[in-house]
C-alpha cells in the first residue's frame, strides 16, 4: 500500500495548515502582551462559545475532566453520594465523578444509539433503589448511597434523549451534568418545549471539551463549563482559581484549573469554523450512509433518529468479526479506533466496585463489535469511496470463507 494514498483516521494537521497565518497572529499576541493567564482572549472564547451553546455563561477551564468534575462539586454533588452514568464512555466521566467525592453507578446503554437508555435510567431507580421518604430521593442497594445526580454522556456526537431524562431526573430529584465533551453543536428537538436545543444548554451544567480531536480542539488541553446558572458560573470560576475571587482571599480549597490565554485564543479562531466543519462532518456520515448502504446486512450504521442533529464527533459502525474488518483496513491504509474497547464497569480501575460481565448486556455486546470510521470535515469524498469499498472487499472475502467453510 503506497502511503501517500492512506487514509487517516484523524488529520490534525490541515485544519491547522489552513489557518496558521490567524493562529500565528494570536501567538504573537500572547507574547507580546505576556497575558499569558486570564485576561481577555478567555473572556471573549468564554462570550462567544455560550453564544454557540445558547446559554448565559461559560467558565473556560483545563480540560473536559476538570469541567466536569468542577460542574458536579459546583451543582452540590457531596462526598458520599452515587452519580450515575453510562459504561460506555471514556473514563474521564467516572473519574471527574469519583474526584468529586461520589462513587459512579451506571445503567445500561440503547442499543440503537448507544447513548444512556432512560428506560433502564427509570428502572434502575425503581427497582435497584429504595425511597428516602425524607428528601423524595432515591437510595442505592448497591452502594447505600443518595443518588443526586446523572450525567448523560452525549456520545459520538449524538445527544441523549434529554426530554426522557430531564422526566426522570425532576422525579426522583436528580441534579442533571451533560457531558458534552463530544457534542460541540449538537441538537435535539424537545417535543416538551417544542424547540431545538444544543448540547450544553440543557442540564444546570455540562462540561466541554477542547482536547486537540475533538470537533472544537485546541492545540493543547482546554474545556468549559456552560450553564445558565449565574450562581453556578461563579462557583466554577472559584474552584478553577484556587478558590478565590480575589487574590490571596481563598473561600474554599479550589484548583489549578484556568484554561489558557493562548488556548482561548487559538479557539476563537477555530470557533469561526465549527458551525461549518460540522456541517461537513454531517456531510461526511450521510455520504458514508450512501455508500455503505448496501453492506446494511453485514454491518451496522449510526442511526440518527429524526429529532437529533447530530455532529459525529465520531462515525461508529458494527461487525461481528470487528478485528477482523480492522485489520484488513488498516492493510489498506485506512486509518480507524475503537471507542471503547472496554465497558467502565469491566475496567481495572473499577474492580473495587463490585460489578461483574454481565451487569450491563447491551454495552457488553457493542464494545467487541465497535469501530470507528476515518470523520473529519477535511475528509474527501474520494477517501471515503476508499473506505467503503475496503469494507466492502472484507466483507466480501468473509462471506465467501464462511460458504467454503460450510461447504468443507
Ligand atoms: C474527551 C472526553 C472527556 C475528557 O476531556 P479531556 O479534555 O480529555 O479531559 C470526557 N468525556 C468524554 C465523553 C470525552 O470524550
Amino acid at each position: 500500500m503506497n502511503i501517500s494514498n492512506s487514509i487517516p483516521f484523524l488529520d490534525l494537521v490541515s485544519p491547522h495548515v489552513e489557518l496558521e497565518a490567524e493562529l500565528t497572529e494570536v501567538f504573537q499576541q500572547v507574547l507580546r502582551t505576556a497575558m499569558f493567564i486570564g485576561g481577555p482572549a478567555v473572556e471573549q472564547f468564554e462570550r462567544e462559545f455560550a453564544a454557540f451553546c445558547d446559554t448565559r455563561f461559560c467558565v473556560g477551564v483545563g480540560s473536559g475532566t476538570d469541567a466536569l468534575r468542577f460542574a458536579l462539586m459546583a451543582a452540590g454533588i457531596r462526598e458520599g453520594d452515587s452519580v450515575l452514568t453510562v459504561p460506555n464512555s471514556f473514563i474521564a466521566t467516572t473519574e471527574a465523578i469519583s474526584q468529586a467525592g461520589a462513587v459512579p453507578e451506571f445503567v445500561d446503554i440503547d442499543e440503537r444509539t448507544y447513548n444512556i437508555n432512560p428506560a433502564s435510567l427509570r428502572k434502575y431507580l425503581e427497582t435497584q433503589c429504595d425511597l428516602d421518604r425524607r428528601t423524595g430521593q432515591r437510595v442505592s442497594r448497591h452502594t447505600g448511597r443518595l443518588v443526586t445526580a446523572v450525567v448523560p454522556v452525549h456520545l459520538y456526537g449524538q445527544m441523549c434523549d434529554m426530554d426522557a431524562i430531564g422526566e426522570i431526573a425532576e422525579e426522583h430529584k436528580l441534579i442533571v451534568v451533560e457531558d458534552s465533551c463530544q457534542a460541540h453543536g449538537a441538537q435535539y428537538f424537545s417535543r416538551k418545549d417544542n424547540v431545538w436545543k444544543k448540547a450544553g444548554s440543557v442540564g444546570v451544567a455540562a462540561a466541554f471539551s477542547f482536547y486537540p480531536g475533538k470537533n472544537l480542539g485546541a492545540c493543547g488541553e482546554a474545556g468549559a463549563v456552560t450553564t445558565n446558572d449565574e450562581e453556578m458560573a461563579r462557583a466554577i470560576r472559584m474552584i478553577r482559581d484556587h478558590g478565590q475571587a480575589k487574590k490571596y482571599y481563598h473561600d474554599i480549597a479550589g484548583y489549578n484549573g484556568r484554561l489558557d490565554a493562548l488556548q482561548a485564543g487559538l479557539l476563537r479562531v477555530k470557533l469561526r469554523h465549527l458551525a461549518e466543519w460540522n456541517g461537513r462532518r454531517r456531510e461526511c456520515a450521510a455520504l458514508y450512509g450512501r455508500l455503505l448502504a448496501s453492506l446494511s446486512q453485514n454491518i451496522i450504521l449510526p442511526v440518527e433518529p429524526s429529532v437529533f442533529r447530530s455532529v459525529y464527533h465520531l462515525y461508529v459502525i458494527r461487525h461481528s468479526d470487528r478485528e477482523g474488518m480492522q485489520a484488513h483496513l488498516s492493510a489498506k491504509g485506512v486509518g480507524t479506533a475503537i471507542h471503547y474497547p472496554i465497558p467502565l464497569h469491566l475496567q481495572k480501575a473499577y474492580r473495587g466496585l463490585g460489578y461483574r460481565e454481565g451487569d450491563f448486556p447491551v454495552a457488553e455486546s457493542v464494545a467487541p463489535e465497535i469501530l470507528s470510521l476515518p470523520m473529519y470535515a477535511q475528509l474527501q469524498p474520494g477517501q471515503q469511496e476508499s473506505v467503503a469499498m475496503a469494507i466492502s472487499e472484507f466483507v466480501e472475502t468473509r462471506r465467501t470463507a464462511l460458504v467454503m467453510s460450510a461447504r468443507a
